[in-house]
């Protein structure tokens, strides 16, 4: 799978050299491009932003630069197309594994007050917001994008790790997690864990999956078909 993260803050993206992500882009599994708009800019001082029509606060990253570096980069369009912005659709897990389906995703990071409206009419496919927020730029965006969208691709998680019994697969949080020491500072790890019958483990993690979901996040509850357990009160016998 193939990134391009357009910027003027390429430094941003050295984070990608840590971790999974690094050693999945030196496996080959992963591409990432960044790109640093300012290369497009056809002013002698490779400027990339200017006051507001109409006035106000701030500067406004202008249009040629990045359409240059848009059709430079996909001359073809054959990715898709984000503009990360605080306007757009919020990030979630079903969103993640949709545009894990893709082999290309071009980002576009907005900086200062924004981008000219007119990059957007002319280049962009689809604005995405990582919440209800403001950032300085859409650089920890496209960031948080990558990362969560590149977990879903071939042989980047390691083979012990897995995106399927995780918070959000089937649209609850994940139960709690245990591991040596048996007793930490008074505190035992749950009796079922220890005792090695699978079936009640799987019943056990699912239940505090439930409970744990309902008591933090209910809305997440309301949009899935899964019922918690509920004992029911004996009825009373007639007489
Ligand atoms: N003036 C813009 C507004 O009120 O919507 C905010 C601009 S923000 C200071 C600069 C850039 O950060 C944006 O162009 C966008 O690329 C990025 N950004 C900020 N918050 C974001 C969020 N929650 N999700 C995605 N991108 C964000």
């Amino acid at each position: 799978m193939q990134f391009d993260i357009l910027t003027v803050f390429t430094d941003y993206f050295d984070v990608l050299k840590c971790s999974l992500l690094g050693k999945a882009i030196d496996d080959g599994k992963l591409s990432v491009n960044v790109v640093d708009i300012r290369d497009y800019s056809q002013d002698k001082h490779k400027k990339t932003d200017d006051a507001p029509y109409g006035g106000g606060a701030g500067m406004v990253m202008t249009p040629d630069p990045i359409v240059r570096a848009i059709e430079a980069v996909d001359p073809k369009h054959e990715a898709l197309r984000i503009y990360m912005s605080p306007r757009g659709k919020t990030l979630n897990q079903a969103k993640v594994e949709k545009l894990a389906k893709r082999e290309r995703i071009l980002l576009l990071c907005g900086d200062y007050e924004g981008i000219d409206e007119r990059v957007i009419d002319l280049c962009i496919d689809e604005e995405i917001s990582i919440g209800d927020y403001v950032l300085t730029g859409g650089e920890l965006p496209a960031l948080v994008l990558v990362n969560c969208v590149a977990r879903y691709v071939d042989g980047v998680l390691g083979s012990s790790e897995s995106t399927s019994e995780e918070s959000f697969s089937d649209g609850l949080l994940e139960y709690p997690q245990y591991t040596r020491p048996e007793v930490y500072r008074g505190l035992k790890v749950p009796e079922v864990l220890l005792l090695g019958n699978h079936s009640d483990i799987r019943r056990w993690r699912k239940q505090r999956s439930l409970e744990i979901t309902m008591q933090r996040r209910p809305d997440l509850m309301a949009k899935t078909d899964i019922k918690p357990y509920m004992p029911q009160k004996p009825k009373k016998k007639r007489k």
